[in-house]
Parts: structure tokens; sequence; C-alpha cells
């Protein structure tokens, strides 16, 4: 099966050559050039731009950072047609960008209209998941085209689920990414705590993830360089997932929050953080590097 692949940063990258390892042919693009480039050096096609990448293709597949990167990708700008105006009916889309569930919709409607399939499929599990082929994708559209998609799924993930329609795989994961700034937060808070009473914070984290503090920062993403030599945190928070991307993700479950009545105290406080800690300079670095707020000196 013939894939464009569009978006091959952090986590397209790898995703993209997981797909590429398992016979797949990919036409793949990114405005970056080293990000092609990087690609290249592996074998894969990269295409002069994403018109070109996605001629003869029966699937395309995106991983852009933002909600208005997948719109004008695939609907244009008013000056220039987007992508879809490109693909033949019966074509699939899977956008695995964490963007708005209402712009996911927009796009799956216009879709519609031209007879081309769409589902929103964000993943969770890192920059390391992203590697392994072990993300977890949440799904939204309808189960017949979820079907199809699952093939190409499974080359680059361990665990695949069906939130519901299409927009309900944003929805899911802008729920789980909410808890995990909040969870980073309040991890690096710990840490820091204790390091600042003279503990190791090697010893602090191992004996809080045996206990009832354990989470997924604790497990596998610690915030505090030199605890988890494969964790941003001990690679100066280069690379892993942007502190920028984390706020773009709390601002989303603000606004859904706002949309729906929700209350989410804590959700609103993390969002505040991670802007505090962007406009410090801080908006290229991983996110656990939120850790600095907190830490002395
Ligand atoms: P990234 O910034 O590393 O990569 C995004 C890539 O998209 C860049 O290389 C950029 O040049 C490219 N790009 C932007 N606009 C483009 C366009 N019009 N055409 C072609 N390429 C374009 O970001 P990332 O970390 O790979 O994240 C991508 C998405 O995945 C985001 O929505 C993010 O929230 C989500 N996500 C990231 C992680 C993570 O750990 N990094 C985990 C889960 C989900």
């Amino acid at each position: 099966m013939k894939i464009a692949f569009i978006g091959l940063g952090n986590m397209g990258g790898p995703m993209a050559l997981n797909l590429h390892k398992a016979g797949h042919e990919i036409s793949a693009f990114d405005l970056s050039q080293s990000a092609c480039d990087k690609l290249a050096a592996e074998g894969i096609a990269i295409a002069a731009h994403a018109n070109a990448a996605v001629q003869g293709v029966e699937v395309v597949i995106s991983m852009l950072p933002a909600s208005a990167h997948v719109e004008t990708l695939f609907l244009g700008n008013g000056a220039q047609a987007g992508l879809l105006a490109l693909l033949p009916a019966g074509a699939l889309i899977i956008d695995c960008s964490t963007i708005a569930a209402a712009t996911s919709r927009k796009v799956a409607d216009a879709a519609q209209a031209q007879g081309v399939q769409f589902i929103d499929a964000p993943v969770s599990g890192g920059t390391g998941g992203a590697i392994a082929g072990t993300l977890t994708f949440m799904v939204g559209g309808d189960a017949a085209v979820l079907e199809r998609a699952q093939p190409l799924l499974e080359k680059m993930g361990a665990n695949i689920f069906h939130a519901g329609s299409v927009g309900a795989g944003q929805t899911a994961k802008i729920c789980n990414n909410m808890l995990l700034g909040i969870l980073m937060a309040g991890t690096s808070e710990a840490i820091a705590l204790g390091v600042a009473n003279g503990l190791d914070a090697k010893v602090l984290s191992e004996i809080m993830r045996r206990s009832s503090g354990g989470n997924w920062a604790l497990e596998k993403y610690n915030p505090m360089p030199g605890v988890m030599e494969t964790a941003p945190a001990s690679k100066g928070y280069a690379g892993g997932f942007g502190t920028d991307l984390m706020l773009k993700d709390l601002g989303l479950s603000q606004e859904n929050a706002a949309a729906v009545k929700a209350s989410t105290p804590l959700g609103g406080l993390a969002r505040n953080l991670y802007a505090a800690h962007s406009l410090a300079g801080h908006g290229g670095l991983d996110f656990s590097s939120i850790i600095k707020m907190v830490q002395k000196g």
C-alpha cells in the first residue's frame, strides 16, 4: 500500500520509519529540510512538496503540530487548495496530530463530501513509544474506517482504542494530556521538595515509584536530570514533547471545559504554569523541564 506521510518531526519521523520497515511504500514530506534528510538517510522517498507526496496514494497520514496546520494542509488557505482536492474518492486520511476535535470534524465533513474517509487518531507514548512502535492510538471515526486503518496503526502502535465518532479521539487525548501536564508538574514539585531536604533524587524517585505516588513520569520520564538515562531530562530536555505542545494541549482542554461547562481547576492551573514556563524562554524544551520552575537555582 502506498502511503503519504506528512510531518516528520519527533513523532512523525519514527512513525513513518516503522511503516517503511514494515514494507510499506512511503512518500514523505516535511517543511523542515533536516527532518526530511533524516528519513532520506533511512531510504524513505522524500517528495518535493505535500501535493507531490499524495500523487497516486491510497492513504495519507499526517502528524503536525496544531489545528491550523492540519486545516490548512487538507482544506487549503484560500489562496491555495488543500490536499483534499487532490485525493481520489475512496482515499483514507489518518490524522495523528493532537488538535481541536472541532477541526477534526471540519476536515472529516469536507472529506466525506468528496467520498474520502477520515479518522482522527492522536497518540500517546512519547517519542520512545514512536520509535519502539508501541504507541497508544485513540481513534475517532466509523468502526469500518478504523478497521481499514488498523493494519497500519498496528505497525506504529501497541494499543488501539476506538473512542467514538470523529473528534472523540481528540477528546480522549486532551483528557489524557491534561492529566499528564498536572502529574508532571506535581511529580516535579515532589522531587524538588525532597532534594531541597537533602534527599537523593534517584532514591526518592524509586521510593515514590513503588508507593502510592507512582505514575508514568516516575516510570518512564523522570523530570530530574541524571535519574533516567533515556529521559529528555538527561539530554538537556532536547527532543521529547515540547513545552509549547503541552501548552497547546492544556489550552485545548480548557477551551473544551469552557464549552461543556466542566470544572477543571488543576487543568487551568497547569496551563498557566506551562504558559509561564514558555514565557520564560523554555517553550522549545521538553515539557518535563517544568521542574525548572520549582528547582533551587
Ligand atoms: P514536532 O514539532 O517535532 O514535529 C512537527 C513537524 O511538522 C515539524 O517537523 C514541522 O516542520 C512539520 N510541519 C509543520 N507544518 C507542516 C506542513 N504544513 N507540512 C509539512 N510539515 C509540516 O512535533 P511532534 O513532537 O512530532 O508532535 C506532532 C504532534 O503529535 C503534535 O500535535 C503533538 O501534540 C503530538 N504528540 C507529540 C508527542 C511527543 O512526545 N512529542 C506525543 C504525543 C502526541
